[in-house]
């Protein structure tokens, strides 16, 4: 039976209310200000964390990061806070655990150009930004060589001939890292060269900058992604109602307005969501938000984040019990990512 991973964490005298923090200046700026250092996190929530080997090992592999307007969701003073968990790195990070490695998705297996990954039938994906605005600690690619996968803008363009060359991708899926990271100027350049491949129909862009940093979806982001002819799909990653504030619902009708389908994917984690109330929450807030469940994803086994795992019975029980609560357009699918396999494989 796996438990919970205690935090070694001794509280403060802490406010009732958390604080709202101040996120001055567009998204650039906020991005230029996320707290890298789990020292400082934990002073802003008045927690007094002991630093393990494991964890200190954890944030260097993996360092930090947090925007403002994340952490201002964060309850203050509670170590097993949902949004907390997704982004402090603890001793179990350090752990050594059968079966979890670097690339559990054997993505470095299908890429065919730097930048491009191309697993699925009538899609491939761009890793259109090294760098994300926060870094999760369960994320599949926190290994990931995004070095190796950063072309130059000639090599974009070999990139993209592959596309082009390539009539039966209907689908280009931007992802990273966050493509939402990258400034617009370099992003409108980019799905104008894929407006212009005729047989291309959908844009797709898998991204949690609209939910950590809400001020990125602005007006210039807007103007490149509405005027595409693409039809636009945003699949967002929130994992607990407690992420969805009102400027991020604010976001999300922006999206909409511009003609973008919002869907949402979750990753099922111990300790955040692993409970039927959580889960239930999240769909309801999530529609609430203009955003419809999408995928459940059971944990991808990375090295570094087995403390979140949650085993595949347990999974399809608290499945089951949701299904019971909610509507079916309220259901996410429960699925698991297999290396090798032509589509996401339902549980
Ligand atoms: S935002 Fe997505 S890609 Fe970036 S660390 Fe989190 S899960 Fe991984």
């Amino acid at each position: 039976m796996i438990t919970r991973t205690p935090i070694a964490v001794h509280c403060e005298e802490v406010e009732p209310e958390a604080p709202v923090f101040d996120t001055p200046g567009d998204w650039q700026q906020q991005l230029r200000d996320v707290i890298r250092d789990p020292a400082e996190l934990c002073r802003h929530l008045g927690l007094d964390v002991e630093w393990s080997s494991g964890a200190r090992r954890g944030h260097d592999l993996f360092p930090v990061r947090v925007p403002l307007a994340y952490l201002s969701r964060i309850r203050r003073g509670d170590p097993n806070d949902p949004l907390l968990r997704q982004v402090l790195p603890l001793g179990a990070e350090g752990d050594d655990v059968r079966g979890y490695v670097d690339d559990p998705l054997e993505e470095r297996d299908h890429t065919p150009r730097p930048g491009l990954i191309h697993k699925y039938p009538g899609r491939a994906l761009l890793i259109a930004s090294p760098t994300c605005a926060i870094n999760c600690r369960y994320c599949f690619r926190r290994h990931f060589p995004y070095a190796d996968n950063a072309p130059s803008m000639r090599e974009w363009e070999r990139t993209l001939d592959y596309l082009r060359a390539d009539d039966s991708i209907q689908e280009a899926i931007l992802s990273g890292g966050d493509p939402l990271a990258s400034p617009d100027r370099r992003m409108a350049a980019l799905v104008e060269r894929l407006d212009a491949i005729p047989h291309l129909k959908r844009l797709r862009i898998h991204t949690r900058l609209p939910v950590v940093i809400p001020d990125r979806v602005d007006d210039a982001l807007l103007e490149w992604l509405g005027g595409s002819r693409l039809q636009k799909v945003m699949v967002l990653h929130i994992n607990h109602a407690q992420e969805i504030d009102e400027a991020v619902v604010a976001a999300c009708v922006r999206l909409k307005a511009a003609g973008v389908t919002l869907l949402n994917q979750s990753v099922l984690l111990r300790g955040i969501n692993d409970d039927v109330d959580t889960l239930a929450a999240l769909s309801e807030r999530l529609f609430e938000a203009g955003i419809l469940p999408y995928y459940l994803h059971v944990l991808d086994p990375v090295s570094g984040a087995a403390h979140f795992d949650v085993p595949d019975d347990e999974a399809r029980d608290l499945v089951d019990a949701l299904r019971q609560r909610l509507a079916g357009f309220l259901m996410p699918r429960l699925v698991r990512e297999v290396p090798g396999e032509r589509s996401k494989t339902p549980l």
